[in-house]
């Protein structure tokens, strides 16, 4: 548990008053979820669909939410709200967004979620349409920052143009709801992603899979984001502590069994690790010469590697002015050439199979920027322009590839953050509070499920909706 004081007090019942008239930030406790994902995830969750226009959505996401056990609800306290805005082209359409949503505001619980669906303003091109949907993307931001001090999210998910102009199969739907719309993303808020179903979604009834359950093989080759295989295994590395080690539990939770990779000296953490999750463990730099062939060793005795998560990663701080050639390099021989050669090395004898899910952690320093970390800055952003380009490169396998960029995280980094910085740091976001190793390990479950192919080149913050980079 972070020490975390001022939440601590200022959800006492007499701190309340205090911090308020000292006016102090006010953070909520989040309502989290942790366990393995079930084929019922919004079961007596109350969730309101809110349709503007058209709202070409409406009856699939009905469908997506009835299927994962949510209650459809039109009074009363409201826990999800989901937004059907992809047809929110014209002024007009934006007037009833603005009223719609406003209705519902005063029965939105606390810690609730709202997620909105717009179309990619990038593919309108009739001006006034195209800016009609990216007005959602302010709108969404707004509400979020409005929305934290009640400990409530809202994102926004852009789905392409060619994927409104047919029916939407509901399932195609589903991984995003299950996520966005509980509180797996309690820490999650104030992001816009793109969604992109794939074209031949699967039939409405059809079940999701747990991440470790087994599915029916296909016979053709899989499409970008697809997912045909089921998932079995993962690596991690930096998994001693941290965002690694809550990774690998979380994945574990799931079924996978899990190659647990990190530094010699973190060796007990490492045995105390698998004993307690399974899989196996490899004591090793990343940055030596012999990483890349014992990781690609230990994959093969896997036979092979549907989940990949480049976790660790390191920062030495100094101004640009101050800063040594050591404390670049070695920033940049973790944080990225450890990547890209394990890659390659894996590429080459084949062991990450169609369908996989790679996820590399970035950073919100790599989107905003921070002064002593022009190294770990550079790295970070570097990881993003990483997994796009690699993205394009594997989507005909099926194989998605995403970043996860944390904001201020409570973790063994952070606590090296002297006090006064690190409040700062702690408070800085909608949400006036840090997430946890285990809020950004939720993300990457999500990232690494067999649903979540729609999701490709993209950078998911996990950060509260930090001011940072914003
Ligand atoms: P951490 O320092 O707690 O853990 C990182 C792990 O990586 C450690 O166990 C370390 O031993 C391992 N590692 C470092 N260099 C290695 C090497 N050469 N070979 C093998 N293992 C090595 O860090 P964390 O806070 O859990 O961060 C995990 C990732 O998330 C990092 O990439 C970090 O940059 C990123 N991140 C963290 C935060 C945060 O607030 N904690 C914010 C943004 C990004």
């Amino acid at each position: 548990m972070p020490d975390d004081r001022l939440l601590a007090f200022a959800n006492h019942p007499w701190g309340r008053p205090i911090v308020e008239a000292l006016g102090l930030p006010q953070p909520r406790p989040l309502p989290r979820r942790a366990d393995a994902y079930g084929d019922r995830e919004l079961e007596g969750r109350r969730v309101q669909i809110v349709a503007i226009g058209e709202a070409p959505l409406r009856e699939a996401l009905r469908h997506a939410v009835a299927s994962q056990g949510g209650e459809l609800i039109d009074s009363g306290g409201v826990q999800t709200l989901i937004v059907d805005a992809t047809a929110c082209v014209d002024i007009a359409a934006l007037r009833a967004l603005f009223q719609q949503v406003q209705s519902v505001l005063p029965r939105l619980s606390l810690g609730a979620h709202v997620l909105l669906l717009a179309e990619d303003a990038g593919d309108l091109a009739v001006p006034l349409r195209a800016a009609c949907a990216q007005a959602l993307h302010g709108f969404t931001r707004s509400l979020s920052k409005e929305l934290g001090r009640r400990g409530a999210t809202a994102n926004l998910l852009v789905l392409p143009s060619r994927t409104l102009a047919t029916p939407v199969a509901p399932s195609s739907l589903v991984g995003a709801l299950r996520y966005f719309g509980n509180d797996r993303s309690a820490y999650i808020s104030g992001q816009v992603l793109a969604w992109r179903p794939h074209e031949h979604a699967t039939d409405p009834a059809e079940p999701q899979r747990p991440l470790g359950a087994t599915a029916a093989p296909s016979a053709t080759t899989p499409a970008a984001g697809s997912n045909p295989r089921p998932m079995k295994t993962a690596l991690v590395t930096g998994a001693a502590g941290g965002i690694g080690a809550a990774t690998a539990r979380r994945l574990a939770r799931e079924g996978l069994r899990v190659l647990c990779v990190d530094m010699p000296a973190t060796k007990d953490a490492l045995i105390a690790l698998t004993s307690e999750i399974g899989g196996e463990l490899l004591a090793i730099d990343l940055v030596s010469a012999e990483a890349p062939h014992k990781i690609a060793a230990a994959a093969a005795r896997f036979g092979g590697l549907e989940v990949l998560v480049h976790n660790a990663g390191i920062t030495r701080d100094r101004t640009l002015t101050r800063m040594s050639a050591a404390e670049w390099d070695s920033v940049m021989a973790v944080n990225l050439s450890a990547i890209a050669t394990i890659d390659d090395r894996l590429d080459i004898d084949g062991l990450i199979v169609d369908g996989a899910r790679e996820i590399c952690l970035s950073s919100i320093s790599g989107i905003a920027g921070n002064a002593g970390q022009t190294n770990y800055s550079a790295s970070k952003a570097a990881l993003i322009g990483y997994v796009r380009a690699r993205a394009d490169e594997l989507a005909t396998r099926g194989i998605t590839v995403n970043a996860v960029a944390p904001g201020f995280i409570e973790t063994a980094m952070t606590r090296r953050i002297p006090l006064m910085l690190r409040e700062a740091g702690r408070r800085l976001n909608a949400l006036k509070q840090g997430g946890r190793p285990e809020d950004v390990a939720e993300a990457i479950a999500f990232l690494a499920a067999p649903e979540s192919g729609p999701i490709n080149a993209q950078v998911l913050r996990v950060c509260g909706q930090s001011l940072l980079g914003a």
